[in-house]
């Protein structure tokens, strides 16, 4: 088994998991013995998010997924975000917030839960008025929890630890970009993420009646 940053990979993940007795869990209680909690963090892509929620309802798992009201690279409040959030309910999963300091935008598209992106450390753990923070007691301390941060695991790919039942619970938090696009390197996995990006913006394009004759 290869520890690549591929679905397959992320699939072996998810078998690992099953395999080590793990349940699938979310923010809605505190963290028990056995519980996965799959948590990702929709950065740049909502197509990559998408085709990761397909492998997890393959594999009879599900994850919360923390999507973001003020990206610069997706536009959740379009026909796109709008069937990405249809269609990751439709398959049993959980859609929470991704928010940009300090605005919450908790609307009743989401549950409330929200991941900061790119928080800093003033703000990272504090408590949010009406909604969890992922990253506060008791969902959040470094020994249960693991993160596939520009496509590097800090402590190794926990496939090994999941199989084995090592982690008396987690958080695991991936970004699917990292896992949907290919490439060895951030960089490489960057340039196919921009190449799909391209290919998508020209159908956009099409469909808006622009003529690219
Ligand atoms: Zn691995
Ligand atoms: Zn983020």
């Amino acid at each position: 088994m290869t520890c690549d940053f591929s679905l397959e990979h992320y699939r072996d993940l998810l078998r690992a998991a099953r395999a080590g007795g793990y349940r699938w869990a979310g923010f809605d209680r505190a963290p028990e013995q056995g519980d996965l909690i799959l948590r990702h963090d929709v950065d740049l892509s909502l197509d990559a998010a998408l085709a990761m929620a397909e492998v997890e309802a393959e594999e009879a798992a599900w994850s919360t997924w923390f999507l973001m009201t003020r990206s610069v690279f997706y536009k959740l409040a379009s026909s796109e975000g709008e069937r990405a959030i249809e269609r990751l309910r439709a398959l049993g999963h959980r859609v929470a917030h991704h928010a940009v300091y300090p605005h919450v935008d908790l609307d009743k598209r989401f549950d409330p839960v929200v991941a900061w992106h790119n928080p800093d450390p003033e703000f990272m753990t504090a408590p949010i008025e009406g909604a969890v923070n992922v990253m506060q007691a008791p969902f959040f301390d470094p020994e249960h929890y693991r993160s596939d941060s520009n496509q590097r695991w800090r402590s190794g790919c926990p496939h090994d630890d999941l199989a084995a039942g090592r982690f008396t619970w987690l958080q695991l938090l991936t970004h699917p970009e990292i896992w949907a696009f290919a490439g060895a390197t951030m960089r490489e996995t960057m340039e196919s993420l921009l190449d799909a990006d391209r290919a998508a913006r020209l159908e956009h394009l099409r469909n808006d009646r622009i003529d690219l004759s």
